[in-house]
């Protein structure tokens, strides 16, 4: 069977993203969370004209002024002043009425009541105009996004302290695999320990989806059948580690297709992470990954993160393809799209040393994922190369397209 590009597997897996309800959040809570609706200004801001800076307001001229009052922040000065007044002000504080500049305390000198300068100030200098940073009812968020602390942050600044909110997806996580074994439990010969489970939950809940139940499966039809039969009600995604491939002992793929009635992809041209089985059972998609930790990783990366993202709602559910400055020789690519562990630093992006999907090395310290195209020729150190983020703003094309756009660049 030949390998389904990445890009159309995404394209099958994301088109069974459906959102599942929105809900109404205090905005103090909705870190992370994504905009079902576009968020406009309820006011005007800032919502009066204030000072900028220390100083005084006048009218502008070239005074001597006679100082009439104090506009503190959050404590006004309630009257107006003619041409020859002054209200002392300080950052923050209400411009007063007869006001239109501010004298700033560097540039004045008070003598008893009158304050007076050698640099006569411009109107409009060190206000903050009403309104100049937002108009009442002006778009300030499209639905789809995501919300950063400094998004809550200008929302709470407008007053605004609710927020509607796609709902969080709901995700069950098995690792699966007769030599897996809990960490902290006596190794026997031939066991390893449980990374994957480890790896998914904290990736699952840094994708904003909730983690309904985990659990570890046998190598063992009748077990895992049952174990997806009771949760696809109550999960919108399922995600299997391990026992996705085609050896004797591997039943998920059969599983997954016996319960969906056939798979809607099988086997990915990627390294690492071929073997990713992707499926729909009602409401609920399952996503079968490949146990070796690094296709774990990988294809967590690629596939189930998007998928959880889509499920959020989120309009740019893939993570970034960027370019950096490439550390060290890479040898020429095999036929699929590879995925190589590596760190980053100010100079460059360096690949881990070992790239087996079975070395826990490649998964120490790692930032990014640099991405090898099918069949590159090798590259020298110093020759920029394609990677993708694992932090920072995420996207709405797919990898193979961004690298499409990407790659005349290098
Ligand atoms: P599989 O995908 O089941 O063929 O497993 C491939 C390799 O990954 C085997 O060497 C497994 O022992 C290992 N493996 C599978 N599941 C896990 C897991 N949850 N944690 C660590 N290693 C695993
Ligand atoms: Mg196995």
């Amino acid at each position: 069977m030949a390998l389904m590009p990445i890009d159309e597997a995404l394209r099958r897996l994301l088109a069974q993203a459906t959102t599942t309800g929105v809900e109404t959040l205090r905005t103090e809570e909705a870190l992370g969370r994504v905009l079902a609706r576009d968020v406009t200004s309820p006011t005007a801001y800032p919502f009066e004209d204030n000072s900028a800076m220390d100083g005084y307001a006048v009218l502008a001229g070239t005074g001597p002024w006679d100082v009439v009052g104090e506009s503190a922040a959050g404590a006004p000065f309630e009257g107006s002043i003619n041409a020859d007044q002054a209200v002392r002000i300080f950052t923050g504080g209400v411009v007063p009425k007869g006001a239109n500049t501010i004298l700033i305390q560097e540039n004045c000198e008070r003598d008893g009541a009158l304050v007076k300068t050698g640099q006569p100030p411009q109107a409009g200098r060190h206000i903050r105009r009403l309104g100049s940073d937002l108009e009442a009812g002006a778009q300030v968020m499209v639905q789809g996004s995501s919300l950063r602390g400094s998004d809550l942050s200008a929302l709470a600044g407008l007053g605004l302290g609710q927020v509607t909110c796609h709902r969080r997806p709901r995700v069950a996580i098995f690792s699966t695999g007769d030599e897996v074994i809990p960490l902290g439990s006596k190794r026997q010969k031939g066991q390893v320990y449980d990374s994957n489970a480890l790896f998914l939950r904290h990736a699952v809940q840094q994708s904003g989806a909730d983690i309904i139940h985990v659990d570890h499966l046998a190598d063992d039809r009748a077990q895992v059948d049952q174990a997806l039969r009771q949760v696809i009600d109550h999960a919108d995604l399922v995600l299997l580690s391990g026992g996705v491939s085609v050896g004797d002992h591997d039943h998920i793929g059969s599983a997954l297709s016996a319960l969906c009635g056939g798979l809607n992809f099988y086997k990915v041209c990627m390294k690492p992470g071929k073997p990713v089985a992707a499926a729909k059972a009602g409401g609920c998609t399952l996503l079968g990954l490949p146990g070796n930790p690094a296709s774990t990783m990988v294809s967590f990366e690629l596939f189930a993160r998007p998928m959880i993202k889509a499920l959020s709602g989120s309009a740019t559910p893939h993570r970034t393809l960027r370019l950096a400055r490439g550390l060290e020789r890479l040898k020429a690519a095999g036929t699929r799209v590879e995925f190589l562990r590596a760190e980053l630093c100010v100079e460059g992006v360096t690949p881990k040393a070992r790239q087996g999907s079975g070395d826990l090395s490649s998964l120490l310290t790692v930032d990014a994922l640099i991405y090898r195209p099918a069949n590159a020729a090798e590259t020298s150190a110093g020759d920029l190369q394609p990677y993708l983020a694992l932090e920072g703003p995420d996207c709405g094309t797919a990898p193979e397209a961004q690298w499409d756009h990407l790659k005349s660049q290098v």
